[in-house]
């Protein structure tokens, strides 16, 4: 009787593609605590604006939405060893994301940040709606990916223009003091362009993945240059590789793991979807040069990701760069204020 040949690789139990996973569990997790910091600020918010004592403290978290303060508060750090008093905890967000993503390629996207994974989210649900995404024509979709960067670019030129001083007088104008309320009432005061604005992004957001992390993000793209220099990629044995495609298919970044040794993308989020889903043992893994052949698992690369979080808000929080210095009485004054032309986005002129 003939016998079968062995097949030269071993098969294993993949997983199904996109099924919930710790990943998942991981961005969840993140988007309820930000929601819960959201209306912590709210009610913060509701009660510094009135006359009576405030019982509810302002949590730091929600500096996580200044990307562009936190942008000028390094600057300004690099340049003069100060510290930004005003939205500290901004800094120590951005230079977390930085760390994670030059270290575990562009992870803090495909695990911590919450419009990513509202982004994500948005494209499962387009997928189980109408049966499938959709990928815009390569003509369309190369010029569009390189938009975040045009805006990067754009934030980057000003910021890195700008002199200390300047730097410091925007720092310290009432309108830097309040941009954390000027972003929560981006939300609760939304004005009919910005309702219209949202609506279509979560419209494309549903037909095409990853659609603003994609085209639009300008912090993703921030993310994925230092991600190009990580020691971190997913690799592929091509001497095991059964060619069955299924990793192609998965990555949310339309990326050609399939086609690759190895992925070195700015767009590789380290998301694991592609690694989940091989059937073939030892063949697709996130590895780090320095750390041996170990691959990265779902559970460690989360607890990577959370435990460097954890570190960097407690070493801030005790070495006093995490609460903003500004005193609550001040905060009040300038509070009363918001809607003068006092607390407008001050030009380069009156710096
Ligand atoms: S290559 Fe793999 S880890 Fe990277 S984004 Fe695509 S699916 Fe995720
Ligand atoms: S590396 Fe990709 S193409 Fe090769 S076996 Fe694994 S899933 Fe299939």
């Amino acid at each position: 009787m003939n016998q079968e040949p062995e097949p030269s690789y071993q098969k294993r139990k993949a997983a199904k593609p996109y099924a919930w996973n710790g990943r998942n569990w991981f961005q969840l997790a993140v988007f309820v605590l930000t929601l819960a910091l959201g209306v912590q600020f709210y009610f913060f918010v509701q009660q510094a604006m009135g006359t009576g004592p405030v019982s509810i403290q302002r949590p730091a978290g929600v500096e996580g939405f200044l990307p562009i303060g936190a942008f000028m508060g390094w600057k300004l750090f690099l340049q003069t060893g100060f510290w930004d008093p005003v939205h500290p905890a901004a800094m120590v967000i951005l230079g977390y994301a930085a760390l994670v993503c030059l270290v575990l390629r562009k992870s803090f996207c495909g695990w911590f940040c919450p419009a990513g994974a509202v982004s994500e989210w948005l494209w499962k649900l387009g997928q189980k709606m109408f049966g499938q995404n959709w990928r815009l024509p390569k003509w369309l979709d190369i010029p569009l990916r390189g938009l975040k960067y045009l805006i990067l670019g754009f934030f980057m030129w000003v910021i890195l223009r700008m002199t200390a001083m300047e730097i410091l007088s925007f720092l310290n104008a009432p309108y830097y003091t309040l941009s954390d309320v000027k972003m929560l009432f981006f939300f609760t005061r939304m004005t009919l362009l910005t309702a219209g604005v949202l609506t279509g992004l979560v419209i494309a957001s549903l037909f095409v993945r990853n659609f603003w992390c994609r085209y639009l993000c300008p912090y993703g793209a921030l993310m994925g240059l230092f991600s190009l220099v990580s020691p971190t990629r997913v690799e592929r044995n091509a001497e095991t590789c059964i060619d069955c495609g299924s990793c192609s298919k998965v990555c949310p970044h339309s990326l050609p793991v399939a086609a690759k040794p190895r992925i070195i993308s700015s767009e590789c989020s380290g998301c694991l979807d592609c690694t989940a889903v091989c059937p073939v043992a030892d063949t697709l893994e996130l590895k780090s040069k320095g750390l041996g052949k170990r691959p990265w698992s779902i559970t460690a690369l989360g607890a990577a990701v959370g435990l460097v979080f954890l570190a960097a808000v407690f070493a801030a929080e005790v070495s006093g760069h995490w609460q903003s210095k500004v005193p609550l009485r001040q905060y009040r004054m300038i509070l009363k204020m918001i809607d003068s032309p006092h607390v407008t986005h001050p030009s380069f002129n009156d710096m």
